[in-house]
């Protein structure tokens, strides 16, 4: 079932999912009074639920993400339709929110999932993926966070395996801000988030939620069959800010996995 967000709600919820305090780089802020949240020890995912309140859902969901994808499963259960982007070149801005690296977008890159018009807002990185294959965890993976206009979101899943070096990879990693709170934006740099998709647009599609607190059940699942690749220095690259930064695979339910 499709759930809505009233406009008042949303920044709220989403910044939640963009692993973010705020949604527009230009409010970055970390003198907020938001409880803390991690990956590991008492903040960490076991113990989402417990932080506050408006966490619960971490705890007590019945949709939750990410999931462990079961290839033989999702193949038996069906075919949905395609993932059509209209993304464009945008002015790189990029945040160190305390949790990831956040790359912004400008609002003008679109996507067709599933019939349905979305805007990309931002993506941003998983140090170890936080969707599995049959069980497997690739080294990182990257979330591609799309709103509709009526505020329902959806995730494009990207693994990032090692491999060939990254060009795409390499404009975003060299800009990186260090420090928590930090940002860089630049002008004269242009990013074109097209160039995060794998070749193949084979995909998984599942109904979920966010992999980050308060864990709201609002999202679309599209997860790429196709890992892309980034070398073994660039990995090192982004580890030296975060590692291990994904939270652990949920019970699927009585969910189907489709595919494309
Ligand atoms: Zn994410």
């Amino acid at each position: 079932m499709q759930q809505f967000l009233r406009k008042g709600s949303l920044a709220v919820v989403t910044a939640g999912l963009l692993c973010a305090t705020t949604l527009s780089a230009v409010e970055v802020d970390h003198s907020h009074h938001e409880p803390h949240w991690g990956y590991d020890g008492t903040t960490g995912p076991k113990d989402w639920g417990k932080i506050k309140p408006e966490f619960e859902r971490c705890t007590h969901g019945d949709r939750q993400s990410p999931i462990d994808i079961a290839t033989d499963t999702a193949a038996k259960a069906g075919v949905v339709d395609g993932v059509f982007v209209s993304y464009t070149n945008a002015p790189l801005n990029i945040v160190n929110n305390g949790h990831t690296i956040q790359v912004n977008s400008d609002g003008k890159s679109t996507a067709l999932l599933d019939g349905k018009e979305f805007t990309l807002v931002q993506f941003h990185f998983h140090e170890g993926s936080e969707h599995t294959v049959d069980g497997k965890r690739y080294p990182m993976e990257v979330h591609l966070v799309h709103q509709s206009e009526v505020g329902e979101l959806a995730v494009i899943g990207v693994f990032i395996d090692i491999g060939k070096p990254n060009t795409f990879l390499k404009k975003v990693f060299d800009n990186m801000p260090l420090k928590e709170g930090d940002r860089k934006v630049s002008d004269t740099i242009t990013l074109n988030a097209k160039d995060l998709l794998p070749t193949d647009k084979g995909f998984y599609h599942y109904l979920g939620s966010l992999t980050t607190p308060p864990c709201t059940q609002i999202v679309e699942w599209y997860v790429m069959k196709e890992p892309i690749t980034i070398s073994k220095e660039q990995h090192e690259q982004f580890r030296k800010l975060y590692q291990n930064t994904y939270r652990p695979t949920q019970e699927l339910g009585t969910r189907k996995v489709l595919h494309k």
